[in-house]
C-alpha cells in the first residue's frame, strides 16, 4: 500500500490536450474514482500512473518517487483493462500464474498464491479451464485475480466492466470493494457512469 500524488500531469497529443495540468494525491489504501464523460483523459491518466504512457509534463510519485520513467513491470502498480486481455491458450491457471512464474516464484508458492486468489474472486474450481470456455463476468475475474496476485501496492482498473451487463456490473463492484477492503490496496477506478462512481 502506496501512496500515490500527481504534480501538475499533463498530456498533450500532438494539438490535443488530453489532460490539463492536474494535481491529485490518493492516500495508502483509498479507493479513487475518475469519473467524467468519454474523452475526458480517464484512460490516459491512467495509464500514465501504470507506465503505458509519458506524461508531457509534471510528476507522478508514488510514496514519494517520481516514476515518471519508470516502465510498467518495474512499478509497484497492476492494471484490469477494459477487454480482459487474457491468454487464451492458456488455463486459468496458467493466466494468474504468469507473472509469477516470471518472478521465478517456486512452484509450489505460485499453486498456493494462484489457488487464493481464485478463491477470492468466487473461482475456486475453475483453474483448469480455458477463457474460452468462461463468461463474461468470469473472465473479467481472472483478470482481477491475476493482478491482485502479483500483491501491487496500487491497483489501476480502467472501466473494467464497461463490457458486462448491469446485474453483474453491481455484483463485480461490490466485490470489487470488498476485495480492495480485505487487501487494503490504494485503487484508481476509471468510469464515465455515475452511479458506478458513488457506488
Ligand atoms: P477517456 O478515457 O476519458 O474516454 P482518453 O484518455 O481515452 O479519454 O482520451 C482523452 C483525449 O485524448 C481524447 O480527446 C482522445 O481522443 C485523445 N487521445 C487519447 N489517446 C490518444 C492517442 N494515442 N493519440 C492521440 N490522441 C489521443
Amino acid at each position: 500500500m502506496y501512496t500515490l500524488s500527481l504534480e501538475n500531469v499533463s498530456k498533450n497529443y500532438s494539438i490535443v490536450t488530453a489532460i490539463e495540468p492536474l494535481s491529485l494525491t490518493i492516500d495508502d489504501g483509498e479507493l479513487v474514482c475518475l469519473l467524467g464523460p468519454s474523452g475526458s483523459g480517464k484512460s490516459t491518466l491512467l495509464r500514465i500512473i501504470g507506465g503505458f504512457e509519458t506524461p508531457s509534463g509534471g510528476k507522478v510519485l508514488i510514496d514519494g518517487v517520481d516514476v515518471a520513467r519508470v516502465p510498467p513491470e518495474k512499478r509497484p502498480t497492476a492494471m484490469v483493462f477494459q477487454s480482459h486481455a487474457l491468454w487464451q491458450h492458456m488455463t486459468v491457471f496458467e493466466n494468474i500464474a504468469f507473472g509469477l512464474t516470471l518472478r521465478g516464484l517456486p512452484k509450489a508458492e505460485i499453486a498456493r498464491k494462484v489457488s487464493e486468489a481464485l478463491a477470492m474472486v468466487g473461482l475456486a474450481d475453475y483453474g483448469k479451464r480455458l477463457p474460452a470456455h468462461l463468461s463474461g463476468g468470469q473472465r473479467q475475474r481472472v483478470a482481477i485475480a491475476r493482478c491482485v496476485v502479483l500483491e501491487p501496492k496500487i491497483l489501476l482498473m480502467d472501466e473494467p466492466f464497461a463490457s458486462l451487463d448491469q446485474h453483474l456490473r453491481d455484483r463485480l463492484r461490490e466485490e470489487v470493494r470488498q476485495i480492495q477492503k480485505k487487501l487494503g490496496i490504494t485503487t484508481v477506478f476509471v468510469t464515465h457512469g455515475q452511479d458506478e462512481a458513488l457506488s
